[in-house]
């Protein structure tokens, strides 16, 4: 089958050739035949799959007749994060290159008037986060009942961040004979309930059984001790190992505390790796994104919030520092490599009291993951390593903790946060006392610190545009009302303080450079 079976309008068909691609996949040839009929859609299907395209092209076809009216969007695109939304835009850019329309992206992080101006001329296309999205709608400055098609993308990401009750109100106020393209990678019974309401006899389109992880990547666990030196000389060794055959990565950490400590050591040992986590401002993920698709940057140390439903096309390996808590998740991250049919590769590094959540993920994905050197039975535990489950960073956080208290008091943990060399592991303790900055070259340093400057100075302004929208009326993506409903994981990681990348500066960064 080739684009030209489906249906699709001669400037849909010339845009997509234009973008290479030759054969629909599977969710596209399942679903836009469909959409072009004006059918309601139920795709089941995770990032990867070409489900973009499967939505995109339908809709840029069907927006051949008719026009936009003021503060009237013709078509409504729900996403769950800022980044997703963002992505979809650049598809409607590339796929609708021969068509003027008007595409207004509503996300919180930046201004509203610009995107009021986009809404008054009258979008075509209206891409939103729901909360930002009705934010404009109680500003007075959006009317839903002109939306023909809408679009509930990654719903199943919708649930898990607690946008299930805005996504209902949002369904109510668009006319019921709109037409619904509906996606999920998974169907837990909450989303099942949310399309039998308000779908309207849908076609059912799968392409991969819920929660699969594609056959193209090859996945591996990695024993290790659990202290962080551990883990981190297990990472090191591994990208180290697979350097010949690593083009980039993204490291997932369970928590954004172990983003910032994690990043912090690879640039110590020299590695070219930036930073994606929930507290960077929307300017500085989306650059922080663009170095890493345009290859500027090797590795991505990220947190699960922040990279949820990233494109980035070929990534070749995905390594998980923390197992994650919540199996699905791990579908998610290692969802990042193996892309649209090419090879990737998985490593997750794992400890003692790991094994309840690899077992976990082993049953969703009806697999047995290999070993890559070894089982944890060969661990050498480091010294003062105990065998009690997990604590601390990486687990669920539990009400009346010390730790807590003392995070909310914003004290330091003593010991795990800013561990001086003398306490931590050898080789680490021995890297921080001077080799970094002797090995360095001015301009490495000189590039580190810029670089190092940019994520302070936009942490800081984060800080400042949080408070100022706490002064005044107009609320961002995340409102208190709906963060109660969040489940545990996800405030878990808003609520983390963040150690920040400038307060702790490591020793390289003290050595004066002779030039
Ligand atoms: P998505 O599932 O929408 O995130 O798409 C995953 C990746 O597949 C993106 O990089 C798309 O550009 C790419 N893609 C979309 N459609 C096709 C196609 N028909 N053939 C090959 N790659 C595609």
């Amino acid at each position: 089958m080739t684009f030209s079976d489906l249906g699709l309008s001669p400037k849909v068909l010339s845009a997509v050739t234009d973008a290479g691609y030759t054969q629909p996949t599977p969710i596209q040839a399942g679903a836009i035949p469909h959409a072009l009929l004006g059918k309601d859609i139920l795709g089941i299907a995770q990032t990867g799959t070409g489900k973009t395209a499967s939505f995109v092209l339908p809709m840029l076809t069907r927006l051949e007749k008719g026009r936009a009216r003021a503060r009237m969007p013709r078509t409504l695109i729900l996403e769950p994060t800022r980044e997703l939304a963002a992505q979809v835009e650049e598809n409607f850019i590339r796929y609708g290159k021969n068509h003027k329309l008007n595409i207004a992206l509503l996300i919180g992080g930046v201004s509203f008037d610009e995107q009021d101006k986009k809404l008054e001329r009258g979008a075509d296309v209206l891409i939103a986060t729901p909360g930002r999205l009705l934010d404009h709608r109680e500003r007075g400055k959006l009317l839903l009942n002109g939306v023909e098609i809408l679009v509930i993308d990654e719903a199943d990401r919708m649930l898990d961040m607690g946008f299930i009750p805005d996504i209902e109100r949002i369904c109510e106020m668009i006319p019921f004979t709109r037409q619904t393209l509906f996606f999920s990678a998974t169907m837990p019974p909450e989303i099942t309930k949310l399309t039998e309401k308000f779908l309207h006899a849908p076609v059912r389109v799968e392409v991969s059984k819920a929660a699969s992880t594609a056959t193209s990547i090859i996945q591996r666990l990695v024993k290790s001790g659990s202290k962080p030196w551990d883990k981190r000389e297990t990472l090191r060794n591994l990208m180290k190992a697979e350097d010949a055959e690593l083009k980039n990565a993204i490291i997932f950490c369970n928590r954004k505390v172990e983003v910032s400590e994690l990043f912090r050591s690879l640039l110590k040992y020299d590695f070219d790796a930036g930073a994606l986590h929930g507290d960077m401002d929307q300017r500085a993920r989306m650059q922080m994104l663009a170095n890493f698709r345009d290859g500027k940057l090797r590795y991505l140390v990220a947190s699960d919030v922040a990279a949820r439903g990233l494109d980035i096309p070929d990534v070749s390996h995905v390594f998980n520092y923390d197992v994650p808590i919540h199996a699905e998740d791990y579908v998610h991250r290692i969802g990042r490599t193996g892309r649209a049919g090419r090879s990737g590769k998985s490593f997750t590094i794992a400890t003692k009291s790991d094994t309840k959540y690899i077992d976990a993920i082993e049953r969703l994905i009806g697999n047995k993951i290999e070993w890559h050197d070894g089982d944890l039975s060969t661990v050498v535990a480091s010294e003062g390593e105990d065998e009690a489950p997990r604590r601390g960073r990486g687990a669920p956080r539990r009400a009346g903790r010390k730790d807590d208290d003392r995070k909310e008091k914003g004290e330091r943990k003593p010991r795990e946060r800013h561990a001086k060399p003398s306490e931590a592991a050898p080789q680490e303790a021995a890297h921080d006392e001077q080799p970094v900055a002797a090995e360095a070259t001015v301009a490495d340093i000189g590039e580190r610190r810029a670089r190092k400057e940019a994520i302070r100075s936009e942490n800081t302004e984060r800080k400042a545009s949080d408070r100022n929208e706490q002064r005044t009326p107009e609320r961002g993506d995340s409102r208190p009302q709906r963060d109660s409903n969040r489940p545990a994981r996800h405030r878990q990681e808003d609520n983390d303080a963040t150690v920040g990348f400038g307060d702790d500066m490591p020793a390289f960064m003290r050595i004066v450079a002779k030039v």
